[in-house]
Parts: C-alpha cells; sequence; structure tokens
C-alpha cells in the first residue's frame, strides 16, 4: 500500500503511514478477514487481551498501533493475520482458545512450548517480588519499567523481552524453580483416590 502523501511502502493492515502519520484507505475487507474479525469481536476483548492473543499466535502485539480502541485494533490484527497468510489457521485456533486463567494448574514449565511456560509463568509468578527476581534472574532489566496493567501482561513482556534477546533458558530455569502448589496437591489427591 502507498502512501499518497510521502510515497512509502506500508503492509496493507496499516491504518497510518509509518513514515509521514497520514491515514492510509485500506483496502475492503474480504468475507474470509471479515468473519475472522467478527469472530474476534464476538470475543469482547480488552485490548490487552488482545495482545495475548498475538502473543499466542507468536505475533509482535507491539505492531498494533496503541491509539485504537478495541474494535479497531479487532480489525487491524484480522487484517494482520491476512498479511501473514494465517486466516485459516487463526481462525480454528480461537475456537480453542483459552486465556492462562482458564487451563487446569500446569506441573512444570514446557521447554518447548513458550505459550504454556507463559501459562504456568501466570500460574505461579504471583507477586512483584518474584517478577523482579525472575528478571534479574535472567539479567532483562528492571521488573518496574515493565508496560502491562497486571502480572499476566507484565509477564507477557517479560517473555517477549527474553525471545528477543535469546535468554528463554534462564527464564525457563527459573520457573522450573518454583513449586506449583496447585499441580502438585491436585496429583497427590488424585493418588489418594485410587
Ligand atoms: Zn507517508
Amino acid at each position: 500500500m502507498k502512501c499518497p502523501n510521502c510515497g512509502g511502502q506500508n503492509p496493507n493492515y496499516r491504518r497510518k503511514c509509518q513514515y509521514c502519520g497520514t491515514y492510509l484507505d485500506r483496502p475492503a475487507l474480504s468475507s474470509a478477514v471479515e468473519s475472522l474479525r467478527n469472530q474476534l469481536l464476538a470475543m469482547s476483548l480488552s485490548s490487552e487481551d488482545l495482545y495475548t492473543v498475538c502473543f499466542a499466535l507468536g505475533i509482535d502485539w507491539h505492531e498494533l498501533e496503541q491509539d485504537l480502541d478495541e474494535a479497531g485494533l479487532t480489525d487491524m490484527l484480522a487484517r494482520m493475520l491476512d498479511n501473514h497468510g494465517r486466516i485459516d489457521e487463526a481462525s480454528h485456533f480461537l475456537h480453542d482458545f483459552r486465556f492462562p486463567q482458564g487451563y487446569p494448574p500446569l506441573a512444570t514449565p514446557y521447554a518447548d512450548n513458550v505459550w504454556l511456560t507463559y501459562v504456568f509463568a501466570c500460574q505461579n509468578v504471583t507477586t512483584a517480588e518474584q517478577l523482579a527476581k525472575l528478571c534479574e534472574e535472567a539479567e532483562l532489566g528492571d521488573a518496574h519499567n515493565l508496560p502491562g496493567q497486571s502480572l499476566p501482561h507484565k509477564l507477557r513482556e517479560v517473555f517477549r523481552v527474553a525471545q528477543r534477546h535469546d535468554r528463554m533458558v534462564p527464564v525457563y530455569e527459573w520457573l522450573a524453580k518454583l513449586e506449583p502448589q496447585q499441580g502438585l496437591q491436585r496429583s497427590r489427591r488424585r493418588r489418594q483416590r485410587r
């Protein structure tokens, strides 16, 4: 998509030109993209929820412009997924999607699965002190500077920084040292029942 003001090339999903900020006339949504957008809208997601969905899909949520409302962000995300050729995949993915709080307690982090490791982190990192300790141990900078509204949102940012700086191994190792209270209690109860 070419900017009418400066002539810069922008991806099709962009609302404003990344070079000069001019509003762009985006193409109309195809029916497949529109139905994915409607699927997302039906989930009534907050902007933080949308960023979490992006994270789960392995998409950089910082690409979404910050000045949009939830409907605008949803529209943008559907366009971004279209741009990546992932409409069908995302549609199936969303049918089964659960936020971290929807999972049963996990017993361990998953070294080969960033999303489930994140879910484990959300379940077991419950204080600002723990978050600060995680950042310190993995050398990820000051936890006080993390954006986001709550611990899960701040953890999402921690994971992003760790991925970017190739620091997932220390994150995983620190998390693996946590003792998941609920997960252990569950299996013990199950054993007693037999
Ligand atoms: Zn421009």
